[in-house]
């Protein structure tokens, strides 16, 4: 089985992922094998070939002899089993602020955010979904939510209390006038 965590930009993918054991970084990937079209010039990114990309994994994967765990904000496109993760999404624009994204890209994906896009994805490509509100959490507390989430999966049981759905941004912007760059994504 592949698993995927996915996420917008910034939700802290990475930054979990690297105190957990054997993750596979899909942009380190796709960058390493040149599974790419070329540059998207506006985003200043790599255009991911996702066709490659998914054979690439079901190559790795059939490989193993335990599921595959990969990493990145395209992997919910190649998984079985995705883990979502969410940030509160002013949150999430002060670290794209820190990280010197320009204002568009942080508008993109703030909006994004707001409007769970990466999250319906993965409903409609994967077989089972998670989600994770990391919203207060240490590096090391998603972590462990991740690996307890990876544990059940391994033992072939279901986790409570991740359900698609249980993260609501734009809820919670009907009920609170303080959080402008949901406004913003909104207008
Ligand atoms: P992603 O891989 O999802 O794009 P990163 O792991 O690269 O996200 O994290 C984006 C930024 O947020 C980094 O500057 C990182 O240090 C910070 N960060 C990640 N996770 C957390 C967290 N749980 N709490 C506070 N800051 C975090
Ligand atoms: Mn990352």
């Amino acid at each position: 089985m592949i698993i995927g965590i996915t996420g917008t930009p910034g939700t802290g993918k990475t930054s979990a992922c690297a105190l957990i054991k054997d993750v596979l970084d899909l942009n380190e990937l796709v960058k390493k094998e040149g599974l790419h079209l070329g540059v998207d010039r506006t985003r200043g990114s790599l255009i991911a070939d996702m066709d490659s990309v998914y054979d690439r994994i079901q190559e790795i994967a059939q490989g193993r002899k335990g599921d595959l765990v990969v990493e990145g904000h395209l992997s919910h496109h190649v998984c079985d089993v995705a883990i979502v993760l969410r940030l509160l999404p002013d949150e999430l624009e002060r670290r794209l602020q820190e990280r010197g994204y320009r204002e568009a890209k942080i508008l993109e994906n703030v909006e994004a955010e707001v409007v769970d896009v990466i999250l319906v994805e993965a409903v409609e490509w994967c077989d089972w979904v998670y989600e994770i509100d990391t919203t207060g959490k240490t590096v090391e507390e998603v972590a462990d939510t991740i690996n307890e989430i990876l544990g059940a999966i391994g033992r072939g049981i279901t986790v409570r209390g991740y359900e698609p759905g249980s993260v609501d941004w734009l809820g919670l912007a009907e009920t609170s006038s303080d959080i402008a760059p949901l406004q913003r994504g909104l207008q």
